[in-house]
């Protein structure tokens, strides 16, 4: 089983907790899959400033 290093205690903890067994410390979450939802938006937000640019050309 993999392991990481605990930030608080310094324990090897499985890779995969969300929060260590021995301090409690809770690791931060990483939106990693809702990276494209952000990319979505700002795509739908340029093309829309662009549209708003057009308008008055
Ligand atoms: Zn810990």
């Amino acid at each position: 089983m993999k392991t990481k290093e605990c930030p608080s205690c310094a324990m090897e903890i499985p890779k995969n907790a969300e929060e260590c067994p021995i301090c409690n410390y809770e690791f931060p979450v990483q939106p990693k899959s809702h990276a494209w939802i952000i990319w979505l938006v700002l795509i739908a937000f340029v093309l829309m400033l662009f549209g708003g640019i057009a308008r008055f050309l």
